[in-house]
């Protein structure tokens, strides 16, 4: 028995083994791992797509939360150098602490994400809008859920443009790799998938107050099918409101999925001109 299905999967651990070439090829690719590279995987499961990583980079680090899967994983990689496993949740391992100096600071994530935990994730890599990662990542391959990797490629004026879209997008450049179906994945899951590069930017024109945009970002996106006026009404006056969308070409009816990343940080900028402080709770629920 390969070490692919001698180990059973675990729901809770959102355990699904990637078995296509053709997309393990893909994700490597996207990453375009140069010799030099320190290397961050999540979730290397079985070690299907570790065993592709580790001849292409310097080191990789893969954290593991299953602790049989860990024991499988040291068997097949722990002679390799530039390999070091961390069993544990990504989301709160230290990784600054824990490393040694060799694995220190990784600058690419390649990674096969747990579905389950996508969005605190994303959140751990690219940080917020109010507070983003201080080291940014050169780049970060994930394959993902594909109705995520829609809302997190859209473009402003479809449907799938939303409050992820813009935080996301505010803080990397974000493009679609490739399609990924279910039956790729052994057992597959509900879902289809898709390989997303994110490439952590710092954007040309920052927001002046971050926080102000995340609140108006959530306010904005509340109630998608409603006019973006209405969802703000709580925020700004009406008739500064129209002014301030007529200055960026904007109808006054525009919905929060119309408004470009870049308008939606000239909102929050013209905003900080003229209203006091926004006392909205931006506690997530
Ligand atoms: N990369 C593998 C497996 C992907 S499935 C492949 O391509 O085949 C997701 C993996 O993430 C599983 O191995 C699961 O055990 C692991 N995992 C789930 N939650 C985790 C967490 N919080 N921290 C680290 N790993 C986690």
């Amino acid at each position: 028995m390969t070490a692919n299905t001698s180990h059973s999967t675990r729901k809770r651990f959102g355990q699904h083994w990637l078995q296509s070439e053709k997309a393990l090829a893909q994700i490597v690719n996207a990453a375009a791992l140069q010799p030099s590279d320190r290397v961050l995987e999540i979730g290397p499961g079985t070690g299907i797509l570790t065993r592709r990583l580790l001849p292409l980079a310097q080191s990789v680090v893969s954290v593991e939360i299953d602790r049989d899967l860990c024991k499988l994983l040291v068997k097949q990689f722990g002679q390799a150098e530039n390999f070091l496993l961390l069993q544990g949740d990504i989301l709160s391992l230290n990784l600054a602490e824990l490393l040694p100096p060799a694995f220190q600071n990784p600058n690419k994530v390649v990674a096969n994400i747990p579905y389950n935990i996508t969005g605190p994730i994303l959140e751990l890599l690219l940080g917020t809008i109010a507070q983003p990662n201080p080291q940014p990542y050169d780049s970060i391959v994930l394959l993902m859920q594909k109705e995520v990797a829609e809302r997190i490629t859209a473009k402003p004026g479809s449907k799938a443009f939303g409050a992820l879209s813009v935080r996301v997008q505010y803080l990397a450049d974000c493009e679609w790799i490739a399609d990924v179906p279910a039956k790729a994945f052994q057992p597959p899951p509900k879902v289809d998938s898709a390989v997303v590069r994110l490439t952590p930017r710092s954007i040309d024109i920052p927001a002046n107050e971050p926080r102000k945009l995340e609140t108006l970002v959530k306010l904005g996106f509340a109630t998608k099918r409603k006019m973006l006026r209405n969802n703000l009404k709580s925020l700004v006056d009406r008739d500064r409101l129209t002014e301030l969308l007529e200055s960026m070409q904007l109808n006054s009816q525009v919905r929060a999925e119309d408004v470009s990343v870049a308008n939606w940080i000239t909102l929050s900028n013209s905003l900080g001109d003229t209203s006091g402080d926004i006392n909205v709770d931006t506690t997530e629920t």
